[in-house]
């Protein structure tokens, strides 16, 4: 599943290939994939319209247009946004339930197996220009920034595992299962501390390493996994899987201290940890 690295590696192809592009058809073919509003009303909204930017918040992206509404797009499970240059000519790919044509002849198509993933345009934008549905999102820890004493707050609010909270898209925005692993391995702490134990100089390290492992991610454009489910705006895969500490290497040498690395469920998802590192 995307999350915020693999989103703003989208966004970042998005910007490049797509902004100051017309959109001049649009065509949805599945059933779920605009649901907010009649897939009708959806294309014509969108049709003629100039993207004017990419934006991301959390594991959401948008698209301001140029009548001061925005494409929205969330991949959810198994969503793929991809970008076919001018005169690329590609079949269309199994599970593709919406095209988007620009005006340089390139296309964005969005391919989705499970359909859990959505597009819709809105016109309700916060005075920053963010789509209002998304207000009940929390921070995102690389638009927003994280500090230890703002992560001391939060985590002094809650009383639940470090997992849970991580997973917890109204207090941080953009962290799912894979990165939550990695952050708590690189903060030292387990996944199921409870964070109203946590001490000042713990939420200093776990705020660091949110920053940390999320930039670093960003900057090896994600994380494919060997289902292949995540890929770039042009197809092509992120690099990061290569530098998981923990999250998948259950059995495998913790990368700090050789102990094998343990799974467990924490939250009710799988958590790896490295048991004699993380406290
Ligand atoms: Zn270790």
């Amino acid at each position: 599943m995307p999350e915020l690295p693999e989103v703003e590696t989208l966004r970042r192809d998005l910007e490049r290939v797509a902004v100051g592009r017309r959109v001049v058809e649009v065509s949805v073919t599945g059933r779920r994939t605009v649901r907010r509003q009649p897939p009708s009303e959806f294309s014509e909204a969108l049709t003629g319209r100039r993207i004017e930017g990419a934006r991301r918040h959390g594991k959401y992206l948008w698209a301001p247009l140029d009548d001061r509404r925005a494409l929205v797009v969330h991949l959810r499970m198994s969503g793929q946004l991809l970008h076919f240059a001018p005169g690329a000519a590609a079949p269309l790919a199994e599970h593709t339930h919406a095209v988007l044509r620009l005006d340089d002849g390139a296309e964005l198509r969005f391919v989705d197996p499970r359909t859990f993933g959505e597009l819709f345009v809105t016109g309700d934008l916060d005075p920053t220009g963010r789509p209002r549905p998304l207000a009940s999102l929390g921070r995102d820890p690389l638009v927003d920034g994280i500090d230890p004493s703002r992560m001391r707050r939060m985590l002094a609010g809650r009383r639940t595992s470090l997992k849970a909270f991580l997973l917890d898209q109204h207090q941080l925005a953009g962290i799912g299962n894979l990165y939550a692993d990695e952050v708590c391995f690189r903060a030292r702490l387990r996944p199921d501390r409870r964070t109203d134990g946590l001490d000042a100089r713990q939420a200093a390290r776990l705020s660091r390493a949110v920053t940390e492992v999320l930039s670093e991610a960003v900057a090896a454009r994600g994380s494919t996994l060997s289902d292949g489910r995540y890929l770039d705006l042009c197809g092509g895969p992120g690099g990061f899987q290569h530098r998981h500490a923990v999250y998948g290497r259950a059995g495998e040498p913790c990368p700090r201290c050789g102990m094998p690395v343990e799974r467990s469920r924490v939250a009710g998802r799988s958590a790896h940890y490295c048991p004699s590192c993380q406290g």
